[in-house]
């Protein structure tokens, strides 16, 4: 992103050329951005007033909604509350898109209020929604609700992108250890322990329950899809898996985690040939494909019951629990560990069209954000550091002549001078903020309108599909003047 600061000796204008947008913005004179501040204040701070964001979230089954504090001169936002409101689904064993919509109608209204009223706030000055993509009843009450405050308070509204408000979440977080120090100390503690902020061009494993995809960011509006699921998203299979052992709860996948981790683990309580497959790997005529698909598991999970205990029904409660924990692990562990070699995959695939420009190691990491329900899962988080930091980390494959001779040289390259340094940097939001939430919506409209000086016509139409690489094609973004 390039500055000009054009001060005539009257009005001092501030030009921004956008890098995201590659649009000349001409931004308010109030919004010019101090010489002094702090990388982060150049980016993020060009207000001097603060500001009230009020932000609702509602693509799926959670109602949800937040205030956050926009300071002034670099200080990174303040949550002031976020609430909650999950739709029960456990008795009807999934999403009902008309008991969603209900569900946000019945409650969004009231959340807002009680939030506006708890904390004496009588409007916003700016509102975030999520306008796609999402089940088109639930958008609409959230979105709409949006729109209608924004006429009764003639304020601003951002119409936000439901991923790229997963995708930009540790970016909040970031900035609340970097520059928050003794404020925000909830939110702070939860945070992981890097300093920086992700930058871009930064990759994103997005893990919900309603996608699974890699993406390259180069900007806030800019990015390319490196892999994408063929069929359904991981967090939907994980769901269906846990319901298949017998596992009950409202988010099945994070109970699951949950019933594995109460071990203990007997690995042979399992015969040790029943095991899953790793789909689209490699086979004549097909290499490095980069996608995902978890529509397989479920399948191979029911065959191998019928396999290995004949006559047990799904779900599989006849079964005790040291198996049903067996085969949790099993199926989760196969699950994951395809999520993390396609991963792999796609990234060398974009460092060889140079989607990515470098290769990432120890010298030049990459920063490697993972958000969605999903990523909160530990196990998950492992994995993935484990197996993508030592494929970049460890240096390239040694030809075979000198394989041998080369052994003690490439521990010497490991525990010398690349020690406590990653090819990785990994972000993941705190485990409560990666599932869907309006804080993530709040700050990603925050980053939209600042960073790009963008809002949302108040014609514009919340839309279910609407794909990341498309932020800006979408009609009915304005540029503020
Ligand atoms: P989202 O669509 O981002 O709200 O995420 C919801 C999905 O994440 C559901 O499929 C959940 O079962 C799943 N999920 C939530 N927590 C976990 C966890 N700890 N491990 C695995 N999956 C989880
Ligand atoms: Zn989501």
């Amino acid at each position: 992103m390039v500055f000009i600061s054009n001060v005539s000796n009257t009005s001092s204008l501030v030009f921004r050329l956008c890098n995201s947008c590659t649009k000349k913005l001409r931004l308010r004179p109030h919004l010019n951005f101090s010489k002094s501040s702090s990388v982060f204040a150049k980016c993020y701070g060009l207000q001097r007033r603060s500001y009230i964001v009020l932000a609702i979230e509602s693509s799926c089954d959670d109602s949800t909604v937040a205030l956050i504090d926009r300071q002034p001169g670099g200080i990174p936002p303040r949550l002031i509350e976020h609430s909650k409101k999950s739709l029960d689904n456990t008795a009807a064993g999934g999403i009902i898109p008309l008991d969603a919509r209900n569900h946000h109608q019945t409650y969004i209204a009231p959340m807002v209020k009680d939030l506006l009223k708890k904390h004496n706030i009588k409007k916003p000055d700016l509102i975030c929604a999520t306008r796609g993509p999402g089940m088109i009843g639930s958008l609409s009450a959230g979105y709409n609700l949006a729109k209608g405050l924004a006429v009764a308070w003639d304020v601003p509204l951002v119409g936000v992108h439901h991923m790229l408000g997963h995708l930009l979440t540790p970016r909040f977080f970031q900035s609340q250890e970097n520059n928050n120090k003794g404020e925000n100390d909830d939110l702070k503690n939860q945070a992981d322990s890097h300093s920086n902020i992700p930058q871009y061009p930064f990759v994103s494993l997005l893990v919900s329950g309603g996608h699974t995809m890699l993406v390259l960011s180069e900007s806030t509006t800019k990015h390319k899809i490196l892999a994408n699921t063929m069929d359904i998203a991981i967090g939907d299979m994980l769901d269906k898996c846990a319901r298949d052992l017998g596992i009950t709860g409202s988010m099945l996948a994070k109970e699951m985690e949950a019933f594995i981790n109460e071990g203990p683990l007997n690995k042979s309580a399992v015969d040790i040939s029943l095991q899953f497959p790793n789909p689209l790997q490699n086979k004549q005529g097909r290499i490095n494909v980069s996608a995902y698909s978890f529509a397989g598991f479920i399948t191979s999970l029911r065959i191998n019951i019928e396999k290995y205990f004949p006559g047990v029904k799904s779900p599989a409660t006849e079964l005790s629990v040291e198996v049903r924990r067996e085969l949790a692990r099993r199926i989760q562990h196969a699950i994951f560990n395809h999520v993390v070699t396609k991963s792999y995959k796609a990234l060398e695939t974009a460092i060889d069209l140079k989607y990515i420009s470098y290769r990432p190691s120890p010298e030049r990491p990459l920063d490697f954000v993972c958000a969605g329900g999903v990523a909160s899962n530990m196990t998950l988080r492992r994995l993935l550091h484990e197996k993508l930091q030592k494929k970049f980390y460890l240096p390239q494959p040694k030809t075979d002549s000198n394989n041998n001779n080369n052994d003690k040289d490439k521990d010497k390259d490991l525990t010398e001078s690349k020690v406590n340094k990653e090819a990785i940097r990994f972000y993941y939001p705190p485990p409560m903020w990666c599932t869907d939430n309006a804080l993530m919506v709040g700050w990603a409209g925050i980053e939209l309108w600042e960073s790009c000086g963008l809002y949302t016509d108040l014609s514009a139409l919340p839309t279910a599909k609407w794909s990341i690489e498309d932020v800006l094609e979408m009609p009915g973004w304005l540029y503020r003047d």
